[in-house]
């Protein structure tokens, strides 16, 4: 039976995001800045990850207090091996309606046909130019584009739904909006520009390399006729656009200019399992001492029903008027977005 809760702000749990790892093969500067996430920094031990068993009984009980997406990320949740066998878990839920991926595509040939016989059907892919050297200098590890593209064809071949994700910051890769929105609409996919965000604290994070999306649609409206889609759900991230005479629509996810705090219905397993309500969170509730030490699921159960019921986040709304920078805040990379 779903019993669904809601917290302080009468919001309700409905989507779960959960990272199986907090490692990456790229060292994105906005996320993973190479500088701090170095070959001697200290990721989580094998052991410290959930297991997939136990994310499956997690997953579960969010389930039952109403949660109905799921979403996995990372870190790079390609890295994790067999994430098949977690797809095939999490779609046996009864209860649950989506799942979905974010990855940043360099290892999708390896587990995409496995994923998609296992049930995955949607595929976020991160991609933030087309010029080499732009791609290269923003991934941190040099990865060349093509390999991006060639992974987004085959998935595309697959069957998966895509969507491309694409962070902008100014002085990086404005000069790539347009490459990469044409790409991407002369091949029917949706692209979503992402405003870049002040996640944790050690990505240099620099209010004016935020490009808003009034700006964005300016931009773009000098090359393309675009018009508003109606959200497709309540608390819907992106807002979207279609092209004049195209399948294909353009989103922004506005966190900064435009926050949707009100509508904030994510909640987060990182992948040492401890349980976080925002993105710009501090800490989280440990889940897994409460797994490992023997915690019957209705204890379980209860203590996630109290985190989310006492949760009052509202960081995005707060970032105008309070001062957020000087927060603790956990990593992109460790939370997954
Ligand atoms: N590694 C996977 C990937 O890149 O898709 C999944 C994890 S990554 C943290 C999830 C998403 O967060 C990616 O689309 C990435 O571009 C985005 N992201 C990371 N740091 C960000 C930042 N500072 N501002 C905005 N988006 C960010
Ligand atoms: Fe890795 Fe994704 Fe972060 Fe880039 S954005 S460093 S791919 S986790
Ligand atoms: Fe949700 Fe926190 Fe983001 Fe607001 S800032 S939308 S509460 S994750």
């Amino acid at each position: 039976m779903i019993q669904p809760v809601k917290d302080s702000l009468h919001r309700l749990m409905r989507d779960l995001r959960i990272s199986v790892t907090d490692r990456c093969n790229f060292r994105c500067t906005y996320c993973m800045p190479k500088e701090i996430y170095h070959d001697n920094h200290a990721f989580f031990k094998k052991q410290e990850l959930l297991s997939y068993e136990e994310i499956r009984r997690l997953a579960e009980l969010f389930v039952s207090l109403g949660v109905k997406k799921v979403r996995l990320t990372g870190g790079e949740p390609l890295l994790r091996k067999n994430l098949n066998e977690l797809v095939r878990q999490i779609v046996s839920i009864k209860g649950v309606e989506d799942i979905a991926l974010t990855t940043n595509g360099l290892l999708l040939h390896q587990q995409g046909q496995e994923l998609f016989k296992a049930g995955l059907r949607r595929i976020n892919i991160s991609l933030d130019a087309l010029n080499p050297e732009i791609f290269g200098q923003m991934n941190g590890r040099g990865f060349d584009p093509a390999q991006i593209l060639d992974n987004i064809d085959y998935a595309t071949q697959l069957g998966f739904e895509i969507k491309v994700n694409m962070v902008i910051q100014r002085h990086i890769n404005v000069k790539e909006i347009i490459p990469m929105t044409t790409y991407f609409k002369d091949r029917n996919l949706t692209i979503r520009l992402i405003e870049f965000m002040d996640v944790g604290n050690d990505n240099g994070w620099d209010s004016k390399q935020v490009v808003t999306k009034k700006e964005l649609l300016q931009l773009l409206q000098k090359v393309y006729e675009l018009e508003p889609v109606e959200p497709a759900y309540l608390g819907e991230v992106a807002q979207y656009y279609r092209y004049n005479q195209s399948a294909a629509k353009i989103g922004f996810i506005s966190s900064i200019s435009e926050p949707f705090c009100s509508a904030c219905t994510r909640a987060r397993l990182s992948a040492e399992g401890k349980l976080f309500t925002c993105l710009f969170a501090s800490d989280g509730f440990d889940l897994r001492s409460m797994l490992r030490g023997g915690a019957s699921n209705e204890e379980l159960l209860e203590a996630i029903q109290r985190v989310w019921t006492e949760r009052n986040d509202r960081y995005s709304d707060e970032r105008s008027t309070h001062n957020t920078e000087q927060r603790k805040k956990i990593g992109m990379s460790y939370i997954g977005g």
